[in-house]
């Protein structure tokens, strides 16, 4: 993993995240060690997407919810359902994404970074029931051309319509197995397969 204790690293890292950082939360993170400070604001950019400027209470937030959250997760992983994909939700199969912060976006444009040249990239998400509940899986690069026979590049030649189509053909209405983790309310796919 790349070190970046130091005030420096960490500046760097949360503005490719699309963040301004308050003086006092730089201190917080500089106060971590390499591992904690960049697993902190690897949460922030997931949990406060939208926060310009990451301040002291961002941090504090995220210190606390990882110091009590480390055994539940550890206790999710290798969850494991078995049910029906019923709908592949929009912004599924081939996207772009901001270079600078990852997020989705649409004509190599970020809300945050205006003008950009998009990276694409595949994904998933789908309405999943088992009978009982329903949820959200989310479904990262690998994980989606697994499922959907296609890798990127296949993808980048048939087109976003095409690919969709093929991610739907595939996947909606079989009867799957999926393991995977638990993340605020979403299911995370690690693994599926066809039952
Ligand atoms: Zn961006």
């Amino acid at each position: 993993m790349h070190h970046l204790a130091s005030t420096e690293g960490i500046l760097k890292k949360a503005l490719g995240y699309g963040h301004q950082i308050h003086p006092d939360a730089l201190k917080l993170l500089v106060a971590q060690d390499d591992e904690k400070a960049l697993e902190v604001l690897d949460s922030l950019s997931e949990k406060f997407l939208e926060a310009i400027v990451i301040d002291a209470e961002h941090v504090k937030e995220i210190l606390g919810e990882t110091a009590v959250k480390k055994p539940v997760k550890t206790r999710k992983v290798g969850s494991k359902l078995t049910g029906k994909i019923t709908q592949i939700y929009d912004g599924s199969g081939l996207i772009q994404r901001c270079p600078k912060c990852n997020r989705w976006i649409i004509d190599n444009f970020c809300i945050v970074h205006s003008d950009v040249e998009g990276v694409w990239d595949l994904r998933i998400k789908a309405r999943f029931e088992d009978g009982k509940e329903r949820c959200t899986l989310i479904f990262k690069k690998d994980v989606t051309e697994k499922s959907a026979n296609i890798t990127l590049e296949e993808a980048k030649k048939l087109g976003e319509a095409a690919t969709l189509e093929r991610i739907k053909n595939a996947l909606i209405g079989k009867n799957i197995k999926i393991e995977g983790v638990k993340l605020n309310g979403n299911f995370l796919v690690k693994d599926i397969r066809e039952v």
